[in-house]
Parts: C-alpha cells; structure tokens; sequence
C-alpha cells in the first residue's frame, strides 16, 4: 500500500517534470495540505515548517478566520476592475495606510510588480521635476527585488542579470552599510536610493540604523527618492509590522508582498502625499488583477489577524529565542561560522554548501531553505512558538552533526 503511494508521488513529480518550465531544482516532494506550522507531503508524511512559503504563510495554515474571509469573498465576488470601486480594497488601504504611516498604496499582483510600480513612481517624480529623462537609481550590492526586467535591474547579483541584459539602464550599486559608497555614487541625475531594509536572498544582512539615517538626511538634502523594499523583511518578520519603522524614519516609497496576502498573490507599493501628488497619474500605471476584492479580503483579513494575535510583539519574543539557539551553534559547530539577521529572519552561515544540511533536514521532516549557497535561512510562520523552535533545533543539531 505504502509503495504504491510512494509511486504516485514520483508518478507526480515526472509529470511536473514534463509540463512545467524548468526553472527550480525543486525538492522531490509533492506538499498537498498544511495545519499550523506543519506541511504534509502527499503520502501523509509531516514536516516541521521553517520557510512558510518563503516568508509568506506569516499566519500558518488553516487559519479558520483567514480561510473564512476568503471564502465568503468568493461567494460575493472575486474580480472587479480597477475602473469601479470595490470595498475589500478600500478597507484594505486604509488599514495598510493606517498600519504603514505611509498615505497612498496601490496594489499589485507580486513583490517584483511593487518594484515595477515603485520604480515608475520615482522616475515620474523626477521627470516632472526637470522634463529630463536620464535619471539615475542607485541600488545595493547582493540586493534581490525580483525577476522581471525593472526589479532585476536594480538586483545586485550580476549572475542574475547578465544573460538579460541589457537591462532598463542608468542604474549603479553601492554597498549596503556603507554611506560613502552611495555618497560617490549620487549625481543631479540621481531620482531614488532602493534598499532592503534587510537583506534577504542577499544572505540575511540588516541595513543599520545610522547608515539609513545617513542615506535618509542625503535623500532629504537632494529631493532624491528613498525607496526601502519590505516584501521579504516586513509584515512583523523583525518585530515590526515594517522593519524601517524601529528607526525612526520614513521611505518615500515603499514596496511590500509576501506575507502581505498571506498567500494569496498580492503585493503593494505605497508613498508619502508628497510623491503621491506629484508622480503617478490617471493613465500613467494599472494593472487587470491588482487590488481585486479577493486578493484584498485576505489583506485585510490579515491586518486584523495581525492586530487581533499581537505578531509583531510576539515576533520579538520568539525571534530573540531563535537567535539564542542559533548563536548556540556558532559556538558548538565547526562547521556554522556566523549568525545574521533579525526577528524571525535568521541565517546560518556555514562553510560548505547549506544544501547538504537542508536535505537531512528535509528527509528528518524539517523544512528549511538557503540563501546563496552556503547560509542556511531561517523564516517560518510568524505564529511560531518556542517549542517548535526547540523542535526545529533539536532535528537541526543532528544534521549539523553528521558534518
Ligand atoms: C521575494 C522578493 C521580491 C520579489 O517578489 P515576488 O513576489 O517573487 O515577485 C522582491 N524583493 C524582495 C526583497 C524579495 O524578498
């Protein structure tokens, strides 16, 4: 009984195989349900889960109010059209606008869209600034904001770029944590600085507070556009419901997805009244999907979760316990040379390729997932408690000490 079931999932992951774009080296497991923190692969074996979707199922699965919204939105209605008003996402803007303290939002399909849109916005600003064309962006070395042409031009992994090239031009790279390095690279063309306010695929490095202090008093000195993208480090993952938020500053633009729907595909990129007023008009951007009814109960179902189980506090909590046992195997492993990140955002940093251990882990039913080759990421649900980080650290040990 067990290998015939066995052989319906290989059956499964040949057909994958046969119809899809190869474009992952995916896992060879078919995951078909989810309860709380737990994946269940489709011959019923479970698995402790330490990616959620990578950053996204923030809430965990089955959440019965989350679940219960969508499906009495489906019943109302699952479309519109930009065109026509719709209440999902009138409530869902002014309780992210609310949440944010930025003033205007407009919804999108995907993180990389948000960029898309961000992107667009700063370069209207300062067109309508000067009637020029030839505005520059400055973004950061190992950044990731996406895979379509805008997003991945401001990437700072050439390895991602190159066979696309050209990209959308007229954009340079400086160094996250270092002011100097974005000082020299700002000229009178200079329309927006985008960063991650953390670091994600990047390897888990947090902006710090006085280098954003910095590139925030430049931007202000030079009307230039700080745009901080949030898709990966906000929704509450460093404590926060938006990681700019523990600094005492405010981007420009921002850019949030992910976590934001919970799983349904959505994002957003929101901006102060000021870049609000004079960037994007009627007829300057839009999209067929963005911000329809379904997509936008599930983001304002969220909110309310959010609020309702208090998520950031326990982020806090629960991040500051994960990064105690992670510090642990720094000092116990050979083999793990460094911890970073922040919250519930973590990365072990080892000498050898993170694969090796994420395998065991997989096979010992934990979920993890890397970060370039050699860090190990760490970013469960959100809702995640200090016994599940003991259980994940209990499976991680043995992986860890196989070598
Ligand atoms: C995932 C991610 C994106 C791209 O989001 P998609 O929804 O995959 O298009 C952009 N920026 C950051 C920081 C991300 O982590």
């Amino acid at each position: 009984m067990e290998e015939k079931v066995a052989m319906r999932m290989q059956e499964y992951i040949d057909e994958a195989e046969n119809a899809l774009l190869h474009t992952y080296n995916r896992y060879q497991v078919v995951l078909e349900k989810g309860e709380g923190v737990y994946l269940y692969d489709m011959e019923g074996k479970r698995y402790l889960d330490f990616v959620s979707g990578i950053a996204v199922f923030a809430l965990g699965y089955g959440n019965r109010e989350y679940n219960d919204a969508l499906k009495e939105q489906i019943d109302k209605i699952i479309h519109t059209s930009n065109y026509y008003y719709n209440i999902p996402a009138i409530e869902a803007a002014k309780k992210l606008k609310k949440a944010s303290g930025m003033d205007r939002v407009f919804f999108t399909n995907s993180g990389a869209e948000a960029v898309e849109g961000a992107i667009k916005a700063a370069r209207k600003y300062a067109y309508l600034k000067d009637g020029k064309t030839d505005h520059e962006i400055i973004a950061m070395n190992h950044s990731f904001h996406g895979r379509t042409m805008g997003a991945l031009s401001v990437t700072g992994n050439p390895h991602y770029r190159e066979a696309f090239e050209p990209m959308i031009g007229n954009i340079r790279f400086a160094d996250l944590n270092d002011f100097d390095s974005v000082k020299a690279n700002v000229n009178d063309r200079t329309c927006a600085i985008i960063l991650e306010t953390v670091q994600g695929e990047g390897g888990l490095y947090p902006a710090e507070e006085d280098f954003l202090q910095k590139v925030r008093k430049l931007c202000d000195e030079r009307d230039i556009l700080l745009i901080l993208d949030e898709i990966q480090c906000g929704m509450g993952r460093t404590g926060y419901l938006y990681a700019w938020q523990k600094f005492g500053i405010r981007p420009d633009i921002m850019t949030t997805a992910k976590a934001l729907g919970c799983g349904v595909p959505v994002g957003a990129f929101l901006m102060t009244e000021k870049v609000g007023r004079n960037s994007l008009k009627a007829g300057d951007h839009g999209t067929t999907y963005g911000g329809n009814p379904l997509a936008c109960a599930a983001v304002s179902k969220v909110l309310d979760l959010y609020e309702k189980e208090h998520i950031p506090e326990h982020v806090r909590e629960t991040g500051a316990y994960l990064e105690e046992r992670l510090d642990a195997f720094v000092s116990e492993f050979e083999v793990v040379e460094a911890r970073r990140g922040v919250g519930l955002m973590q990365g072990l940093v080892c000498q050898k390729p993170a694969g090796e251990f994420i395998n065991r882990a997989m096979e010992k039913g934990l979920i993890l997932i890397n970060a370039g080759s050699n860090i190990i990421r760490f970013v469960p649900p959100l809702i995640i408690t200090k016994e599940h980080i003991d259980e994940m650290t209990g499976i991680l040990r043995e992986c860890l000490s196989e070598g």
